[in-house]
């Protein structure tokens, strides 16, 4: 999508700090972390959000992306991931992207 702007730093348009990247997905650092490790696993194609028809095998490569990110910065001890999904729930970004977050206690609390 043209006005898209992770589209755009799929196609390295717009720089980001990349974590991970493959043929499906990458993953990069948010620019606004809310944790010591907040990053962002993307689609390189668009998908409004986690259920706007997204092929098993680009699903597989995000959950594999999110293992290589967790590798990367070394959350040996846990993490939480989370896609929001539609206002409602605080998507901003209208292009599916998982957070991956830890390098802390994150507390119990989702909402
Ligand atoms: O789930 P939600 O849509 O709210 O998350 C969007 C995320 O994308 C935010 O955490 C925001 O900081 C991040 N972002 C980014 N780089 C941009 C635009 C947004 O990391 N250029």
């Amino acid at each position: 999508m043209d006005d898209c702007i992770f589209c755009k730093i799929a196609a390295h348009q717009i720089p980001s700090t990349v974590v991970y990247e493959d043929d499906k997905v990458i993953a990069f650092d948010d620019l606004a972390p809310q944790a010591p490790v907040h990053t962002l696993v993307i689609p390189k194609d668009h998908y409004a959000n986690i259920i706007d028809g997204v092929p098993a095998d680009v699903l597989a490569a995000m959950v594999n992306a999110v293992s290589e990110v967790a590798r990367a910065k070394g959350l040996d001890d846990g993490f939480r991931v989370i896609a929001n999904t539609g206002e409602v729930a605080g998507q901003t970004v209208h292009h599916f992207h998982m957070h991956v977050l830890g390098g802390k206690p994150l507390g119990e609390n989702l909402v």
